[in-house]
């Protein structure tokens, strides 16, 4: 059993507590890996680690084509591994090996662009009525501490760690407990690449014990967090103490809205797509299908036709389109979900886990209909292969029941008509529309929620103001006193 140290300036280290913990395969439950149980004087390490190469280090003074140069060659790293790296994060976290590909080939393409962005990041002339040169600098916000999930790990290491670096940052990461394998393999390859130690510290264990600890403390500049709500909101009151600049990306309950005038085809394929994608462990999961009345009837049925033909199997084998939940527990929190969904609306597809296998946390594609949008399955995140399906008569109601939800992370919209379509845009309060679409997720441009969905944008080069103060900087022109007094 091969067993993961932690990885704290530049070192590979055991956990302070010589404690570690087990890794599972969620398609056989076994345990394929020990990893590092971290703790608080884990994190102590890593933050003072991180706090020695931002202070006085010199990572931020390095030239920024430096640093650019630093994750082109990670990302050509990631690239030569791809097989490796999306082998491992198919087998620790259960989705299928294609989607795996697809992530690790969007890992390599983020740290590829803010490789080519750190020496772009550029200030101001600021145009003041005096007789002054008037700038605002760009500089590094610190250390900052990022906490990551499981459903796409390298990839939302990758959204966490290249655009800070990029920045001159230093790092703190703590990935999921369930899945931290591949984060810290490209751990091993920072200091060939060119990372001094220090500068990125990936610090593994449990959000109790490993997280928090990071959260508090005084020597975290910034804290970058995806995760639930329930845990954002507790992140923000413990940054609070310290004042910790923070950004949250939060879940959703994101709708997909289908009016009758869309292509049927296109639009039975983007529903199934935009909830069942990566088992629905998805933050912007289209997991509250809205549909016009007048398709709404023939949509479920195609909808639950082609479903019911989706192929569940081992993540390894490409065939597949949907693998098992990540653990146990998002298992367990899923089933519950079915049986109260099964007393609030009618099931059109699945309901139940998919016993055909025997091991392995298999849930079955689930369709629930005349879903009312108040019921829990509408209104609460359960992140997983669940689809709440709702009926509209026209586009004032559709809107309406659209932004009925605490959060606001994304929506789509299938239509052919232009003028409905961008209607709907303008309408929908969220971060993300997709028009004809659901999911493609591209690192040139902005991602982040509106409402409870969290605050603050990843990727393009909103994902590097994230990790960049404003100084004011005032050069007097006048030679002579000021003559005041
Ligand atoms: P979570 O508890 O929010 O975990 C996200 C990350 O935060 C993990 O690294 C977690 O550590 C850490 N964490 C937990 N408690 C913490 C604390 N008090 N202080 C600092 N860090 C803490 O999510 P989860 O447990 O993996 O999943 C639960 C639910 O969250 C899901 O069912 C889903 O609804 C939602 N979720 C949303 C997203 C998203 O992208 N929006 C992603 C994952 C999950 P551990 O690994 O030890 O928990
Ligand atoms: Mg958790």
């Amino acid at each position: 059993m091969k067993r993961y140290p932690m990885y704290v300036n530049g070192e590979f280290v055991a956990s302070e507590s010589g404690k570690w913990f087990p890794v599972y395969d969620p398609s056989t439950e076994e345990v394929i890996a020990e990893v590092a149980d971290g703790n608080a004087a884990d994190v102590d390490r890593g933050v003072a680690a991180a706090r020695a190469a931002f202070d006085t280090g010199g990572w931020p003074q390095t030239t920024a084509v430096e640093r650019g140069r630093v994750l082109l060659r990670l990302a050509e790293k990631i690239r030569q591994n791809t097989a490796a790296l999306a082998e491992l994060e198919c087998r620790n976290s259960g989705k299928p090996i294609v989607e795996a590909e697809f992530d690790i080939a969007d890992a390599a393409a983020c740290f590829e662009y803010y490789g080519g962005l750190a020496n772009k990041i550029m200030g101001h002339v600021n145009p003041v009525p005096d007789n002054a040169i008037s700038l605002s600098m760009k500089e590094p916000v610190g250390v900052a501490g990022q906490i990551i999930p499981w459903n796409y790990p390298l990839l939302m290491a990758a959204w966490k760690l290249a655009p800070a670096l990029a920045a001159g940052c230093c790092c703190v990461l703590k990935p999921a407990e369930q899945t931290p394998l591949t984060v810290l393999t490209l751990a091993e390859w920072l200091a060939e690449a060119g990372v001094p130690p220090g500068v990125v510290n990936i610090i593994t264990g449990f959000g109790e014990t490993a997280g928090a600890p990071i959260v508090a403390h005084p020597g975290v500049d910034k804290v970058a967090f995806t995760g639930s709500v329930e845990v954002g909101k507790r992140i923000m009151r413990s940054a609070s103490d310290t004042l910790k600049r923070v950004t949250l990306e939060l879940g959703g309950k994101s709708p997909n809205i289908f009016f009758a005038d869309a292509d049927f085809e296109a639009a039975v394929d983007g529903a199934l797509f935009g909830v069942f994608i990566n088992q629905g462990e998805v933050c912007s999961a289209g997991s509250r299908i809205l549909v016009e009345r007048s398709i709404y009837k023939k949509m479920v049925e195609a909808m639950s036709e082609k479903a019911k033909k989706i192929r569940l199997g081992p993540p390894l084998e490409r065939a597949t389109k949907m693998g098992p939940l990540v653990s146990k527990e998002q298992c367990e929190r899923v089933i519950a979900y079915l049986e109260v969904g099964k007393r609030e609306a009618k099931v059109a597809a699945g309901g139940g886990r998919a016993k055909q296998f025997g091991r392995g946390y298999y849930v079955e594609p689930t369709i629930f209909y005349d879903v009312d949008n108040g019921a829990r399955i509408a209104r609460e995140e359960i992140f997983g292969p669940v689809a709440a399906v709702i009926p509209f008569d026209n586009e004032a109601q559709a809107i309406r029941v659209a932004n009925d939800t605490p959060y606001g992370l994304a929506a789509a919209v299938w239509s052919r008509d232009i003028f409905k379509a961008f209607r709907m845009v303008k309408a929908l309060r969220v971060g993300v529309v997709w028009v004809n679409h659901m999911q493609p997720t591209f690192v040139e441009a902005p991602w982040g929620g509106y409402k409870q969905s969290g605050f603050g944008r990843e990727l393009g080069p909103w994902g590097i103001e994230e990790y960049l103060e404003t100084k004011q900087v005032h050069i007097n022109l006048n030679e002579q006193p000021m003559g005041w007094y």
